[in-house]
């Protein structure tokens, strides 16, 4: 699209859009990357397909002040953006292909783009998923006044291959199979909370797992032919097994629940350190995690220890579905807990 048409260019920039692209996001061993035809310059990218293996793709947008806080760091955000989106390949057991960056930022903050670029690279490189395209915007309107907040937003889109049927779905969980999740849950609702309260340690592991999660796509990988469902746990445990039960109960045409032992929950020294209600709602209904919550079959389960072990991912076993079509969240006792937060939805 032409600046003229598409606000390109933000109010006294020339060819800062181009430049930018070229220093910043165009690597010569993204476009030599397996598979990659072409990369970043032309109208498209170019990738062959793997004979027998289907393509999944995802999107997701980062905005400022609603995922991230302006004075979060560039490289954190550029990292985490990619990672988002890579979880969401790891929670449909895919293999990273590519990816495509669409940036729109107010104004070209050299710096900023600088730093950002290192975090997405950083993930890029350890995911093995070459940047091979995208696009360059400016959200300034050219009449707007120069001091108008406007929020710096990223849509990655990420190109993943898999093994044809294989694809690990939400709707395949059945009365009886077990719920498990990887890692632990609920530090980065605490690390949010922290940095909401202006903490800004970097050597946090709680502001770590917020700023920069780990997307599991190994663990996913590994979870083909093992897991009946997967979901990766971006808005918060009890909303994403929700989308599980809402697809799999569509899918089998029975009213798929789950009950979940509070004192399985997995979770790090400093969750441990909490109260019990209050480490139970950040790790119910915080967000952020991107650990995948999934389930197998009673009968795999040894199958499930033998991949988990493979791939050096903890799993837990968290709960089982049922066939009554209510999530409970059980405690030691037997006694039904409340939670009283619900997860993230925008609107
Ligand atoms: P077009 O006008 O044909 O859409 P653009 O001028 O937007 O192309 O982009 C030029 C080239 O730079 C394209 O190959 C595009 O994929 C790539 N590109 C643009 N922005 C980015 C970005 N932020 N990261 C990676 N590649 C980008
Ligand atoms: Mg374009």
């Amino acid at each position: 699209m032409s600046a003229a048409s598409s606000g390109n260019d933000c109010p006294g920039k020339s060819s800062g859009e181009f430049d930018l692209i070229n220093r910043f996001f165009r690597r010569a061993r993204d476009g030599m990357a397996p598979g990659v035809v072409l990369g970043v310059g032309d109208d498209c990218a170019l990738l062959t397909p793997t004979p027998g293996m289907q393509l999944a793709v995802s999107t997701d947008t980062l905005v400022e002040g609603v995922h991230f806080s302006a004075d979060t760091p560039a490289a954190d955000v550029g990292w985490k953006a990619l990672a988002v989106n890579l979880s969401d390949l790891a929670a449909m057991g895919a293999t990273p292909r590519g990816c495509l960056l669409a940036l729109t930022l107010p104004a070209i903050n050299e710096a900023w783009v600088a730093a950002f670029a290192q975090g997405f690279f950083a993930l890029a490189d350890t995911a093995g998923c070459p940047l091979l395209g995208g696009d360059t915007t400016c959200s300034m309107p050219r009449s707007a006044m120069a001091s108008s907040v406007l929020p710096c937003t990223m849509t990655v889109t990420v190109l993943g291959e898999i093994p044809a049927g294989e694809a690990l779905h939400r709707d395949g969980a059945r009365p009886g199979d077990l719920l498990c999740v990887s890692g632990t849950l609920g530090d980065a609702a605490l690390g949010l909370a922290r940095w909401q309260r202006m903490n800004r340690d970097s050597q946090d592991p709680t502001i770590v797992r917020l700023l920069r999660p780990t997307p599991q796509l190994v663990l996913g990988i590994a979870l083909r032919g093992v897991a009946t469902a997967a979901i990766d746990l971006s808005d918060g445990l009890l909303g994403d097994v929700r989308h599980i039960l809402a697809e799999s109960s569509r899918a089998s045409g029975k009213a798929c629940g789950a009950e979940l032992q509070l004192a399985a929950l997995p979770r790090s020294a400093v969750l441990a350190g909490l109260a019990g209600p209050e480490a139970y709602e950040y790790m119910l209904a915080g967000g952020d995690d991107y650990e995948l919550c999934f389930t197998v079959p009673a009968s795999r389960l040894t199958a499930l220890h033998v991949a988990a072990t493979s791939v050096q991912v903890p799993v837990t076993v968290i709960g089982r579905i049922t066939a009554d079509g209510r999530l409970r969240c059980l405690a030691a006792d037997g006694g039904e807990w409340q939670p009283s937060r619900a997860s993230w939805e925008h609107f």
